[in-house]
């Protein structure tokens, strides 16, 4: 009791970053072996996931309400008023007006309910893209590194740390290794910010302690551990963080294209309405139903499905590619896929499978086989006692960890495949890991970088601490001492030897340092040389023939990669990206730092096959830009943390969903989920397949403008006192009969010879001449037919145009047989559009069983339209007999002959061409 009487507060503890290490540790419950499996699996029972929770955005509701606010919405909204009141007002009342009014009402909610279809849904995808990511990280549990998904993370988890990693909860760091991390989503500053495992002082702002690591941050450099202190919603970013705001709702170049196109064929169609108003006027007819005919018309001309139907077609592309393992970030992507002309790709793990299996140990002058595949360790090292230490050390200088098989699963690695093959190797040898790694425990290291290609750890063995070196042979041997140059010669040869037979080479080297605190400067010189080893990445079976797609494509694709020029190009050859008798032009990172920009792109324009080898991420940067400079359109892979500069550099970033860092995949706009070239080359065919399809629907659409627009103006212009179409029949027909096969189109599976053409300028535009004339010409045919059959049928009655009335039976026949002439055209259309040269009958008919299914659907639409009495009354149609019928398939089948004799022509034109070239 304290003296006044009052109970003492028990006072608090210090926050964890005043703690020292081992005071956090008992704070949260966890220790340097890391929770238990059974410890973290109860608080994570009992405190949930590690997930931030959804935010709720705003209402439904409201996000439909917005829809109507369109500008064409409101316009759309503003006929309907007038159309009303036009009803209202008239004497008597004209019951077509009340109609036309319902049906523009019908389409602006229509449009509003696509439209806010696509944006929930494009929502929903975004976010099941990116579950699709999987997002996992190291911990220590039980003494055990392990991987878990970053959802499974609780407190007091110890988290292993290293450059390239997001870091996925809060956390207090208690080892740092130059360790470096980026804070720019907590705190907007980009400049990484290093950080230790030291306490703080009491006046350091929590925000500013530099031994806590914040979720959502990224570690830039170095490698440490942390325990974590926060999860989910009671993280600081969880608290600023909104989920919706990570779904990118960013419209592509394409739907821009195609929104600015729909505006200037409203805008063509308000001014139509306007011209028609005046032309009808002078005839005499009344006002306000000369104003109605010309506001439906205006309606009716108006695209409204084409849109949405653009971003399905978008959609399904990406969740095409989703399916074939390219995972699609921006719908950007989905169309500069298609125009890809450059692939830079990089080597382990895109070409080749990445399971290294070390076949060679070189020492000495000697080199020793090592037999068995994969990663079990059966298999011998010939004559092993001579490199046994040098095996010894490889393992001890390395992170990984070899797996024993556990379930379905047989001998695994955690973590980089370079360094399984290295303790896989050691095994083979004899050696005992676990009790090496006791004898010689780590007391420190210098983690493995692209930059200095090495990696080095500090151990205390025999009384003094040693230093392990492995990495590039020329960087480790340019840090050894010792060495005759004759030594040196017959080191690099045996480098040469095993590089061309298509292996990865590592140097081993030690020294003894000081002391445990060694610097990296001490640690990495005057090393004493121990050996190689030899590791073959074997290439991947299923790129040999995406690379000779590529090719076929006129897609060029350029290796970039860390490794051996020598290795690099024996893989180059086997997956066939350098063609033989080719002499490819090698380019390394030193060379390439003696060019200047023009130079480079001066090389890059040339006609060699191109590869870059022992380049650094900052050169792959250069290379990209070089090509863009050169308007090309770059795809480029990468996996590691510095690879994000020229992942967001060129125009297709693309990294990798297994192998990969979080922040390359931050970086990326595409993420392989099998991180195989392969699935670039699918993707680059899906992207020019959903370009093509746009086409297709885009001149199917339009096709039948023509064909609604040429009746109207014939009409007005021979004195016809009324429309040959009505306003809501031309709606029945854009937003009924049209709309299935439009979208089945758009979803057409990819072209034959799709990747037998050179790829599409970037530059060209969507309506280019060759679909514009298309269309013209396709709705042209169609035009003469209907406003044939139309007046045709008039003409049967044998009266002049002023004897008929709207409720004439013959002129309801007639409207019948334009609305239906015009969808007959479309179903033939719908087949003839799926190709530009190639006949349907090569295509083959039913080979798109979808569009098949959706024309038969805009055939019935139509029936019950002619035949269903209370449509008729809607529609003002009648029924039509099976005389009409023959006459419409024949007038329909119109477009089909005219556009296979086009493409007929076309193809002759073509053989005479091949066959006089
Ligand atoms: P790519 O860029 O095509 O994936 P890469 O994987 O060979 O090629 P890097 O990872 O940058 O490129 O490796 C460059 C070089 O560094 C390798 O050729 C190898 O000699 C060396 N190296 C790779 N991994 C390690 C490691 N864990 N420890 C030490 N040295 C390594």
């Amino acid at each position: 009791m304290a003296p006044d009487g009052k109970v003492a507060a028990v006072p608090e503890p210090a926050p964890v970053e005043r703690q020292p290490v081992d005071a956090v540790f008992t704070m949260l419950g966890s220790g340097r072996r890391g929770l238990t499996a059974a410890e973290a699996a109860t608080r994570l029972a009992e405190h949930g996931r590690n997930e931030l929770p959804r935010t709720r955005g705003r209402p439904l509701l409201l996000r439909f309400a917005a829809q109507f606010t369109d500008l064409m919405a409101v316009v759309l909204q503003v006929a309907a008023v007038i159309t009303f009141l036009a009803y209202l007002l008239g004497t008597p009342p004209d019951i077509g007006n009340l109609q036309l009014a319902i049906a523009i009402v019908a389409v602006v909610v229509l449009n509003a309910a696509i439209g806010f279809g696509q944006e929930y849904m494009a929502e929903r995808t975004a976010e099941a893209l990116q579950a699709m990511v999987p997002h996992r990280c190291r911990v220590v549990r039980d003494g055990e590194r392990i991987e878990v998904p970053a959802v499974e993370l609780v407190v007091g988890d110890l988290v292993a740390l290293e450059a390239g990693d997001a870091v996925s909860a809060d956390c207090r760091l208690v080892d740092a290794h130059d360790l470096k991390v980026n804070n720019m989503a907590l705190t907007g500053e980009s400049d990484p910010v290093g950080r230790s495992a030291d306490p703080v002082g009491a006046q350091v702002p929590k925000l500013e302690a530099r031994n806590l690591a914040w979720m959502g941050t990224t570690v830039t450099d170095g490698v440490g551990k942390a325990v974590v202190t926060a999860v989910g919603a009671a993280t600081e970013f969880g608290g600023i963080f909104r989920l919706t705001e990570q779904t990118s709702s960013d419209r592509s170049p394409l739907q821009k294209q195609v929104a600015l196109m729909a505006k200037r064929v409203a805008a063509a169609a308000f001014s139509l309405g306007a011209l028609l108003f005046f032309v009808r006027l002078p005839a005499g007819d009344p006002l306000v139903k000369t104003f109605v005919f010309s506001l439906g018309v205006m309606v009716a001309l108006v695209p409204e499905g084409l849109p949405a139907t653009l971003s399905v077609t978008l959609a399904v592309g990406v969740r095409r590619m989703a399916r074939r393992q390219a995972l699609i970030k921006k719908l950007l992507a989905v169309e500069t896929l298609g125009s890809t002309t450059v692939i830079c790709t990089d080597k382990t793990g895109t070409l080749t499978k990445a399971e290294m299996t070390a076949q060679v140990v070189w020492a000495d002058g000697h080199a020793h086989a090592i037999t068995g595949v994969g990663y079990a360790p059966d298999g011998t090292v010939e004559d092993p006692e001579p490199v046994r230490d040098l095996l010894r050390v490889a393992a001890l200088c390395c992170d990984a960890r070899l797996l024993p098989p556990s379930g379905q699963e047989g001998w695994r690695v955690l973590g980089d495949t370079t360094e399984g093959a290295l303790l896989v190797a050691a095994v083979k040898a004899g050696i005992d890991l676990d009790a090496e790694q006791a004898l010689a425990p780590r007391v420190g290291e210098f983690p493995f970088d692209s930059v200095r290609k090495l990696m080095t750890t500090l151990h205390r063995y025999d009384g003094r601490i040693r230093a392990y070196v492995k990495g590039a042979p020329q960087e480790v041997l340019a840090r050894c001492a010792g060495l005759e140059d004759l030594d040196r010669k017959q080191i690099l040869t045996a480098n040469d030897d095993l590089a061309r037979s298509a292996l990865r080479v590592l140097a081993v080297a030690v020294r003894t340092v000081g002391s445990e605190q060694a610097g990296q400067l001490e640690a990495e010189n005057d090393l004493t040389f121990l050996g190689l080893v030899g590791m073959l990445d074997p290439p991947r079976p299923e790129v040999v023939t995406a690379v000779e797609s590529c090719h076929r494509a006129g897609i060029r694709i350029v290796m970039v990669t860390g490794d051996y020029a020598l290795t690099a190009e024996a893989i180059a050859r086997r997956v066939g990206i350098l063609r033989p008798p080719g002499h490819p032009k090698t380019i390394s990172g030193e060379e390439l730092d003696r060019t200047d920009d023009a130079g480079l792109r001066a090389v890059l324009a040339g006609p060699d096959d191109l590869l870059f080898a022992r380049v650094k991420p900052e050169h792959k940067m250069r290379v990209v830009a070089a090509f863009a400079g050169l308007g090309e359109v770059v795809a480029v892979t990468g996996d590691g943390a510095n690879d994000a500069p020229a992942l967001k550099r060129a125009d297709i970033g693309i990294s990798m969903g297994r192998s990969g860092t979080d922040v390359a995949r931050e970086a990326s706009v595409m993420v392989l989920l099998d991180d195989s070239f392969a699935s670039i080359a699918t993707a680059v065919e899906l992207g020019r397949s959903v370009y093509q399809n746009i086409r297709k629907f885009l001149i199917y659409l339009f096709s039948h403008n023509i064909g609604e627009l040429v009746p109207i103006l014939v009409a007005t212009l021979a004195g016809f006192p009324l429309v040959p179409l009505t306003a809501v029949q031309i709606l029945a027909i854009d937003l009924g009969s049209d709309v299935l096969p439009a979208l089945a189109l758009g979803s057409e599976p990819p072209e034959r010879g799709v990747m037998d053409q050179p790829p599409r300028r970037r530059d060209q535009h969507l309506f280019s001449g060759a679909v514009v004339r298309r269309f013209l010409f396709l709705g042209s045919v169609q035009a003469i037919g209907v406003t044939t059959l139309f007046f045709w049928h008039l003409h049967g009655a044998g009266v002049g145009f002023h004897a008929f009335t709207p409720d004439n039976r013959v002129y309801r026949e007639a409207i019948t047989m334009t609305q239906a002439g015009i969808v007959c055209s479309q179903f033939f259309n719908g087949f003839t559009v799926r190709s530009d040269r190639l006949s349907i009958f090569q295509i083959g008919v039913l080979s798109n069983p979808r569009l098949v299914v959706a024309e038969g659907a805009g055939v019935a639409i139509m029936c019950a339209i002619s035949y269903v009495p209370p449509l008729q009354t809607i529609f003002h149609t009648a029924p039509l007999a099976l005389s009409d019928w023959v006459l419409l398939a024949a007038v329909g089948a119109l477009v089909l002959v005219a556009d296979e004799t086009r493409k007929a022509v076309l193809r002759y034109g073509d053989r005479r061409k091949e066959f006089s070239g």
